[in-house]
């Protein structure tokens, strides 16, 4: 089996499930109790918070620990906007192609009052700083952009946006679900007020993350009851789990370089050998792309039946990410980015983890290369586009 779908979770590295055990065995105090089983909780908790926060450039007391990346998003941004509406500021922009913890979020807002306004996504996948600024009014509270797309892999710049934001006086958060770990961010850097992780995302445990935000940021709970995370998310901390995200963040952090500059070519590889298909084409920018994100779109298929029969194969891959699969909608993304609903329903995402051989490449396009053969092969769409029934779109 080859495991293409590091963007829907990834398996956990060995030294995370280390800390993980290590601690469930022998530190399950509760770190907010006094005596010392439950100090050696709490010393084990702050310690990856510290962590945590220098991987990003951040001082501790401005990580609070969630339940993941959608948990972090939805505080992140009800923070922003009930501090705006404080101030009478209730417009905040966003893009077309967030993930839907950011997309939600915004359109509960929009019932509440909010204006929000979407920027339209580039073909490439990209919006640019100076079009955030135009959007930027004087009532406007909160930007918030994905710093990469979960689906089509495209980073935004980060750093253009943040400046944008900060010379106009709007808080800035990023969704960096997809980025941390896999790209260099530094919070200083890259001008960001809030960011949202997912240790699930970068080879730690699911169901833990962490929220950023400045220290002189004021954070609304979204969950109330105990004092835990000074005051901000009430609940028993997740030691175990927080440990081993920090754990595997160190680990990811550290190897960023190395891992990048090996995956980047077997990404590139990989797109390069998909595009011998006809009447195919990459979704998102080729060059300002996640190392391990590869998306295309096949005319005259099902995404749906792509999966399947790839699965047979052996290659696990998705088609749109994996909270919309089992609607049948088209991804949002792929609509953000222009694609047409026929050409959207034929997509594929293939996400490597850094491990991922030359061999296995080798494999999953010739995999690729022989479903979509097969599937076309009995298409009745495909026969009309041969035959010039229809016209393809993608040419
Ligand atoms: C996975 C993901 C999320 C959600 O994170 P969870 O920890 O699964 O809640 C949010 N945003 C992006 C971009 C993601 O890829």
């Amino acid at each position: 089996m080859i495991y293409a779908d590091n963007a829907a979770t990834t398996a956990m590295s060995d030294a995370a499930i280390n800390t993980m055990t290590e601690v469930m065995k022998n530190i399950y105090g509760n770190p907010s109790s006094l005596y010392s089983v439950g100090q050696k909780a709490k010393e084990v908790l702050e310690q990856a918070r510290e962590d945590v926060a220098t991987a990003i450039g951040a001082c501790a007391r401005e990580i609070t620990f969630t339940s993941g990346g959608s948990e972090a998003d939805n505080q992140a941004i009800v923070s922003a906007a009930i501090l705006g509406a404080k101030q009478g500021k209730k417009h905040i922009i966003s893009t077309a192609f967030e993930h839907h913890a950011v997309l939600h979020t915004l359109r509960k807002l929009a019932k509440e009052g909010f204006e929000i306004t979407l920027l339209d996504v580039h073909e490439n996948g990209l919006v640019t700083a100076e079009e955030v600024n135009e959007a930027i009014r004087d009532d406007t509270c909160l930007v918030t952009i994905m710093y990469a797309n979960n689906e089509i892999g495209t980073i935004q710049p980060i750093r253009e946006i943040g400046a944008v934001c900060h010379e106009r006086g709007v808080l800035f958060h990023t969704d960096a679900v997809q980025a941390i770990g896999h790209i260099k961010i530094d919070v200083e850097r890259d001008n960001i007020d809030m960011l949202s992780a997912s240790a699930h995302k970068f080879h730690g445990p699911k169901g833990v993350g962490f929220l950023f935000a400045r220290k002189n940021i004021r954070l609304s709970n979204i969950i109330e009851g105990g004092a835990q995370e000074r005051g901000k998310r009430a609940g028993t901390e997740n030691v175990a789990a927080i440990a081993a995200m920090a754990t595997a963040l160190k680990e990811a952090v550290n190897n960023i370089d190395k891992n990048s500059s090996n995956l980047i070519p077997k990404r590139d590889r990989l797109i390069e050998l998909i595009s011998k298909i006809p009447h195919c084409e990459l979704n998102g920018d080729a060059k300002s792309r996640l190392p391990g994100n590869v998306n295309f779109c096949f005319e005259g298929i099902e995404g749906e039946s792509l999966l399947l029969l790839l699965d047979d194969k052996g290659v696990c891959a998705s088609s749109g990410s994996a909270c919309t699969s089992g609607s049948l909608d088209p991804s949002h993304v792929l609509l953000a980015i222009g694609r047409v609903h026929d050409v959207a329903h034929g997509s594929l995402r293939l996400t490597l983890s850094e491990d991922i051989t030359d061999e296995e490449i080798d494999l999953i396009a010739l995999a690729v290369t022989e479903v979509v053969d097969r599937l076309r092969s009995f298409s009745p769409v495909w026969r009309d586009l041969v035959n010039g029934k229809r016209e393809f779109i993608i040419k």
